[in-house]
């Protein structure tokens, strides 16, 4: 199954961004608030670039040992008394969920915030079975209350408005309306907690999994990943395989970089190792925990020259830099992973001909990779997906063509003087006006927003010259 959102053309999705204004401000200054603070609580590190290259280190290391760290994990957890599960695919990593409930005769899920399950569609698989579903996780509780999709991997209602929010309440919770934040944060929460007492299975994502104790590591500001953890019968968690890392003292590198980068804040609310079910001698906790090791195009990664984008820790900093997210915001990528990180993750997850235009939807200005804690290269990621989608036809057939007549003049002397000469006095002819105006065919979308530059009346060729002459 595609992690695409929307069968719409990419610019299509984009128009209708644009005609929200409201919503693209919510998110430019949610986007920059979020920034700003990460600028300022990140130098509060001893030694931020330190830290930062260690942090990518780790990550470089832990990736080209995969193979070892998933192993030490899986036998970790299953001496703790959990069981590993491996996945494949989206379809296995939905059966393997789903068989669960079925077995442990789960009717009620409540769920703490998880991209991969976003990424695998699960909660549409619960529900298909008749599992109900309750997102807990405040900003995901508020999208499934409003039937919509996160826009962002880390405030997933980072585009609606409070006002917004209150309207979805009163419609859907039947709640007084109210747009106090406050009062928001009540109405979800009475409704949320009588969901943990009565579910019978939590599902969770997992941030880290550490290889040297087969522990999870889940971070929340809502402490709603404990309830989710601790008061089900079953917790069942599902990771991507590569949020592994070896030891807890690399997880500790990584904690004090992830909520830093994400929110601004030196360390989330709530931090929670989870090492496995409840232990004979304990009172507490879920009877079985298990754990989804989701491959699902990760493997493809690996393999390729894009085995970068696996460091990432999913902190959000590079859709909150970027200067085309805060432009359309999370919905128009028309994919789970929107902004840079999701404009490499998605065709690699979702393939190439369903997401070519994203690594087009990006300036290349570098402010991502500037902003990424573990410093993945996104624009040269970027690059090479652009190149694959050359490669696979994705592209125009008439900028194909355009670009073999450029390649055509550029890379010989002699064609390339004659066309400088005759751009030279077709601007001389016509006055420069021409250019002016916008420009035909597909062209013309560049010419909508800025003027095309007419040509020199002369050549550099011409100028240096008439120069060399003078000297
Ligand atoms: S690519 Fe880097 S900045 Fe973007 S989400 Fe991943 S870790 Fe964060």
């Amino acid at each position: 199954m595609s992690i695409s959102m929307s069968d719409v053309p990419f610019k299509e999705r984009v128009n209708a961004a644009l005609q929200n204004p409201d919503r693209l401000r919510a998110i430019s200054s949610g986007a920059e608030a979020a920034f700003v603070k990460r600028n300022i609580v990140l130098e509060s590190l001893p030694d931020p670039d330190a830290t930062r290259d260690l942090a990518r280190q780790i990550r470089a290391h832990t990736i080209a040992h995969l193979d070892r760290y998933l192993a030490e994990f899986e036998a970790n957890l299953t001496a703790n008394g959990g069981q590993v599960h491996w996945a494949r695919d989206a379809d296995e990593a939905r059966q393997i969920v789903l068989d669960i409930a079925t077995r442990v005769g789960a009717k009620r899920v409540a769920k703490s915030k998880s991209m991969v399950t976003e990424e695998i569609r699960l909660n549409a698989a619960l529900e298909a079975q008749g599992i109900e579903v309750w997102e807990t996780d405040l900003g995901e509780f508020i999208a499934q209350q409003a039937g919509d999709h996160p826009s962002h991997i880390i405030v997933p209602v980072m585009h609606l408005t409070r006002q917004e929010i209150g309207r979805v309440f009163h419609e859907k919770l039947g709640a007084p309306y109210t747009d106090e934040i406050p009062e928001l944060n009540l109405i979800a929460r009475r409704t949320l907690r009588e969901v943990y007492l009565s579910a019978d299975m939590g599902i969770t994502g997992c941030n880290f999994a550490v290889a040297e104790t087969g522990s999870i590591c889940l971070v929340t500001n809502e402490g709603n990943g404990r309830m989710v953890t601790a008061l089900p019968r079953v917790h069942v968690a599902v990771m991507g395989m590569e949020r592994i890392v070896p030891t807890l003292d690399d997880l500790s590198v990584m904690l004090q970089l992830l909520a830093r980068s994400a929110t601004g804040q030196k360390l989330t609310v709530y931090t929670s190792l989870v090492n496995g079910p409840r232990r004979p001698d304990e009172e507490h906790g879920p009877e079985e925990m298990h754990v989804v090791i989701v491959d699902n195009g990760r493997s493809r990664a690996l393999a390729s020259d894009l085995a970068e984008i696996l460091y990432c820790i999913r902190c959000g900093a590079c859709l909150n830099v970027c200067p085309v997210y805060r432009a359309i915001g999370g919905h128009a990528y028309g994919s789970v992973y929107p902004g840079p990180v999701g404009s490499v993750v998605s065709p690699i997850l979702g393939g190439v001909p369903a997401f070519a235009d994203l690594p087009h939807a990006s300036s290349l200005c570098g402010a991502c990779k500037d902003a990424c804690p573990v410093r993945i290269d996104l624009p040269t990621l970027l690059l090479r997906l652009r190149r694959e989608t050359v490669k696979q036809g994705q592209q125009p057939g008439w900028l194909s063509a355009g670009m073999k007549g450029y390649r055509a003049v550029a890379t010989s002397p002699g064609r390339f003087r004659l066309a400088a000469r005759l751009g030279a006095l077709f601007t001389r002819l016509t006055g420069g006006r021409w250019f002016r105006g916008s420009l035909p065919g597909p062209l013309g979308a560049w010419t909508r927003y800025r003027e095309f530059p007419p040509f020199a009346r002369k050549t550099f060729q011409q100028r240096w010259q008439e120069r060399s002459r003078h000297d």
